[in-house]
């Protein structure tokens, strides 16, 4: 498919063209994301790896701007998280490549700088941040969740212009943090671009894509998610006289089981939204953490469980809560006990859900790059976690998806990314770029 932006005197390369200089590009690929995988980008902690993905930028002639993470100036949002970590002056980055003739249409490329914890060291291979290859995969926390879509992005541009060329439109590279339990980062970089498209300092951007590990498809709908923390405040007595106490990890785990028993509900077939009825078991209700107790001859004081909970994007988070919230309530009222206190706080995620529509331009021509590089449609996924794309379609109604490489062990032991995948993704990104962007020569 040809685009009628592309500067009339500028020929379009085939897809045999890209893939060779995509090809050639696999050092570079390897390489960068080896050491940003070993930069510990933890959340709380992301700003050496927005250092590092700054350097990659200037290696591309592009210079960042900064856009600071402040939860004052989002508080008042509709997608704002409460957040989980201190501001503590972290930034996003923003880096705009910008044509000479900017006859075509923009994009925007968002990926999230910050990575999940690692559990314990001695039990990945060879520790969570070695960046290393084995077998055709690369390794480590954060390799496919999602450093590895940051440098498709970055290879993508690089290639088209090893072959002479460049986008002939704005491209946007963006690194932001907080993804993984709040994200206020993407929300802050919406707010910021929002306020300067609404002062006419900035045109949107005409399409948004995230590389997430998609495992090469395309997203078409994602869950609602949202996070809770509930303490539990028992009444504590030495363990030869347990019976004077409560113990409130008891409650704990009747609160777990009530809400299991909810999460079986919502995944009964008859309650499902169309869009999940072919999964196996789309909604998941994770009891992440525990924490209780402090000496086994105690009945414990207090228990603190860290949940993680979905719901359908047919039903707002406000009323997902509600209905949780009811749910925790009867148990506590069940104890009957007016020592057992229940306080219910929200921290981290309030991401309701949303569809994307893959029939926008921009989608079909992502989805015909794809068939071009693999010989065949790519598939349309639920996704049943959240991503930061919800920021770009409710808050400024752009088209996007996520569209990102194959990945094994996100979030859990040896976490990689297949560099082969990567290759594909980069061929389908840079033809897209090509395709919806159009291109003109490099400047001489
Ligand atoms: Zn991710």
């Amino acid at each position: 498919m040809q685009d009628s932006s592309t500067t009339p005197d500028t020929p379009t390369f085939d897809v045999a063209k890209i893939s060779e200089a995509v090809q050639s590009l696999i050092p570079y690929m390897i390489k960068s994301l080896s050491d940003f995988v070993a930069i510990a980008s933890l959340p709380g902690n992301e700003t050496p790896a927005a250092e590092y993905m700054e350097q990659l930028l200037a290696d591309l002639g592009l210079q960042s701007e900064r856009i600071h993470l402040n939860t004052e100036t989002l508080k008042g949002l509709p997608l704002f998280s409460p957040p989980c970590c201190p501001d503590g002056g972290r930034y996003n980055i923003l880096a705009t490549h910008k044509p000479k003739s900017a006859s075509g249409r923009s994009v925007l490329f968002n990926g999230h700088l910050d990575v999940v914890p690692t559990g314990p060291h001695d039990f990945w291979t060879n520790g969570p941040f070695s960046g290393e290859v084995r077998d055709g995969w690369l390794y480590g926390r954060g390799a496919g969740d999602m450093k590895a879509g940051i440098v498709c992005t970055l290879a993508a541009f690089k290639a088209l212009r090893s072959l002479g060329v460049q986008p002939a439109a704005n491209v946007g590279f963006n690194g932001v943090l907080e993804e993984e339990n709040t994200g206020n980062g993407t929300l802050a970089v919406v707010s910021a671009l929002r306020n300067a498209i609404s002062t006419a300092k900035l045109t949107a951007f005409d399409a948004v894509l995230i590389p997430e590990p998609t495992q090469e498809t395309l997203q078409k709908v994602q869950l609602g998610v949202f996070w809770l923390y509930v303490d539990i405040i028992g009444k504590p007595a030495h363990a030869g006289y347990m019976t004077t106490g409560l113990n409130p990890v008891e409650i704990g785990l009747q609160i777990v089981d009530t809400l299991k028993e909810l999460e079986h509900e919502w995944n009964l077939p008859e309650n499902r939204h169309p869009d999940y009825l072919e999964l196996e078991h789309p909604i998941n209700f994770n009891l992440g953490q525990i924490h209780a107790g402090d000496w086994n001859s105690s009945v414990p004081s207090v228990c603190t469980l860290g949940l993680r909970l979905s719901c359908y994007p047919d039903i707002s988070i406000e009323e997902a809560k509600a209905i949780v919230t009811k749910r925790i309530r009867d148990v506590e009222a069940r104890s009957n006990d007016p020592d057992v206190k229940v306080n219910i706080r929200h921290e981290g995620f309030n991401a309701p859900g949303c569809e994307f529509d893959l029939t926008t331009p921009p989608m079909l021509l992502l989805a015909d790059a794809h068939l071009r590089v693999f010989g065949q449609e790519p598939a349309a996924r639920s996704m049943t976690a959240t991503t930061d794309a919800r920021h770009f379609k409710i808050m400024l109604d752009v088209p996007v998806t996520c569209y990102g490489p194959e990945a094994s062990n996100i979030h859990g032991f040896d976490e990689c990314v297949s560099i082969a995948s990567m290759v594909r993704v980069t061929t389908v990104l840079a033809l897209f770029m090509q395709d919806w962007c159009g291109i003109e020569p490099l400047p001489a």
